[in-house]
This record gives structure tokens, sequence and C-alpha cells, in this order.
């Protein structure tokens, strides 16, 4: 399916693009976006503006930050994304969640991004700080589900405004049912958009959409893609994206468990799969996991998307 004539055109990223995403999903051309972490040392700040950097000279259509659920690493956000937005040409996306915040301390957040220009947000309630699957104590003056953060978000500007959306449905929903409702309630609550939790097979993404579709719901869900580079990223998936990772999957990579660069060939060969399958189902873009490392986005990015990464590169001087 590598380099399928059907597939939309990925046109370029260039300044005069919009630098809203809800404007962006608009021109209906597949946006190429990456997520980075707020580290925890000098060591890893300065290794994450090297690949800010890198990232940057792909011209991407936007980056995200995420957010922890406390401590030092919160102030890292803000910062990083303010120097994003003020001294990148990169369009930030700011992840808020509702952990530990009253709702004086979100409007303060939301008013310090927007005073550096982020007004591209991503609302997520977030995890109870330790354990992910912990009881969710709301902050007494807080807000309870991410669609309330939703609304706080729209209440206080023009923003626009992303949700997390779950393939498999959240680890915390009953049902598949409950969970496709409840992401309904808060893409009418406001959202623009969604992004997806990281998947391995296309046909869970698909399954989602059409749930969300049959409720009349046209918010464009943007799936979200991490590569396997490691093995122990295989046994870690479960944690991470709340699914098991897929059997037939999972036996190629232990054919090569040995070797670690076939490991990491495999994961950017089926990656980069994964992405050809999704652009070739219409999807309205695709978000990078990072990890702050930029050489495996980068080999899938430019697998699937040539023409914009030859145009990103001849543009720099
Ligand atoms: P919600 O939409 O509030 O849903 C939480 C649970 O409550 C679900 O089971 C849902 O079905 C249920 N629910 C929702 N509304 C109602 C209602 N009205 N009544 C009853 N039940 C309801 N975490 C971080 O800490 N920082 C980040 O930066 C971060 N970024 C993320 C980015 C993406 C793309 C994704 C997919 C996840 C991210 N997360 C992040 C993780 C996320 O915070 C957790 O998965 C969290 O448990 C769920 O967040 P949510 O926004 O989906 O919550």
């Amino acid at each position: 399916m590598l380099g399928s004539p059907t597939r939309p055109t990925t046109a370029p990223a260039t300044l005069t693009r919009p630098r809203s995403i809800r404007d962006l999903l608009h021109t209906g051309t597949p946006t190429f976006s990456f997520e980075f972490f707020p580290p925890k040392t000098p060591e890893g700040q300065r290794k994450l503006w090297r690949v800010i950097r890198e990232i940057e000279a792909l011209r991407p259509d936007f980056v995200s930050v995420t957010y922890g659920a406390g401590g030092g690493t919160r102030d890292r956000t803000v910062d990083i994304t303010e120097n994003m937005a003020t001294d990148t040409t990169l369009l930030p996306v700011a992840h808020i969640t509702a952990v530990n915040h009253s709702v004086r301390e979100l409007r303060h957040l939301i008013g310090r991004f927007a005073g550096a220009g982020v007004t591209n947000m991503l609302a997520v309630r977030g995890d109870p700080p330790g354990d992910p699957m912990g009881e969710w104590i709301k902050h007494p003056e807080g807000v309870e589900y991410a669609e309330d953060l939703v609304r706080l978000i729209k209440e206080s500007g023009d923003f626009s405004v992303g949700v997390a959306a779950f393939p498999y449905k959240h680890p915390r929903s009953v049902d598949v049912d409950s969970d496709v409702e409840y992401f309904v309630r808060k893409c009418r609550a406001g959202a623009d958009y969604a992004i997806t939790q990281m998947f391995f097979d296309a046909d869970e993404y698909l399954r989602l959409r059409d749930r969300v579709a049959a409720r009349g719901c046209d918010v464009p869900i943007i799936p979200e893609i991490m590569p396997v580079v490691k093995i122990a990223t295989v046994e870690m998936s479960e944690k991470l994206s709340g699914a098991p990772f897929p059997p037939r999957l999972a036996a190629q990579f232990e054919r090569v468990a040995d070797d670690p660069e076939a490991v990491r060939q495999l994961g950017i060969e089926q990656a980069s799969r994964l992405c050809e399958r999704l652009l070739d189902e219409g999807v309205p873009g695709i978000h990078f996991i990072t990890f702050n490392q930029s050489t495996a986005t980068r080999e899938i990015y430019q697998q699937v998307a040539p023409d914009r990464t030859a145009e990103a590169v001849g543009a720099r001087p």
C-alpha cells in the first residue's frame, strides 16, 4: 500500500496555513503532527530542544506537549509550549488536565497559554498521580470530566479544543456503548477534533469512527501512532494503550526479539503500513508519539508523506 495513488494529497505546511487546528482540519488535507513530553532533567531538556528543531525542519502541521499529573513538570509543559509559540515556527497544542486543579487554577493556566499566543488545547481529564487506574478524586473546586474542561476552555475565549478518544474504549469505561456515548457528549460540549490513544490495529480505529458516526457526530478523529522501536514496547503496550498487543503482530516481533535493529526496522515498517492504511481510509491526520526522539517518527513520516518531507528539506537554507 505504500505510495498509494488514491490517497489524498499531503500538501506541505506553509506559514500561510491556518493557525487553528479546527481550521487546519477543515482544509481537508491530512495533518501530520508530533507529541512531546516535558523532560525532568536539564539534559532531557537540551535533548528535547534538539529534537524539536529537527522536527521543525519537517514543517509539521502542529506539535503537542503533554501535561503531567502533578509536580515539577507541569510548569515545564507551560514553558516549553510558550517557547514553541514564541521562538519557533511550530504551531503548539497545549494539553491540559483536570488533575489537582481548581477551576480558578485552570482559568489561570488557560490565560497563561493565551498570553503566549497558544490558542489550541487538548482537554483531557488526566489520571490520578501514581496509579493511573487508582480512584479518581475530583479537586473540591475542580471539574469531574473532560467534557467540563472543554466547556471551561470554550467559555474562556476563541480556542480550538481537542479531546481524547479510545479505539478499544477507555479502561475505566464499563462498555463500548457508554464509552462512545460519553465521547460524543464531550464533542457536543464544544470539541473541534479528537486524538486517539495509540493503537496497532487499524480496524479498531475504524470501528470507533463508525460508532461515533452512527451517533451523528462528525468530529474529526486523528489517530495517534507510536512505533515499536524496542521489544520492551510490545511488552509495555497493554499498559500504555489499555489494549492487548495484536497477537499476530506480537508473533512477528517475537521472531526477531534478539536483534534490536531488526525489531526497530519491523516497528518502522509496521507503523508506516498502519499510517498508509489509515490515510487510505481518509483519516484527518496522523499524530506521532515521539517520546522526545525524532529518528523513528521522522523515518515513518518520510515514508508516508514523501512529498511533504522532500518539500520541507528543499526549503531549508
Ligand atoms: P473523560 O472523557 O472525562 O473520561 C474518563 C472516563 O469517564 C471514561 O471512562 C468516560 O467514558 C467516563 N465519562 C466521561 N464523561 C462521563 C459522564 N458525563 N458521566 C459518566 N462517565 C463519564 N493524561 C495526562 O495526564 N496528560 C496528558 O497530557 C495526556 N494526554 C493525552 C493525550 C491523548 C491523545 C490521550 C488519548 C490521552 C491523554 N492522556 C493524558 C490520558 C488521559 O488523561 C487519560 O486516559 C484519562 O483517564 C482519560 O481522559 P479523558 O479526557 O478521556 O477523560
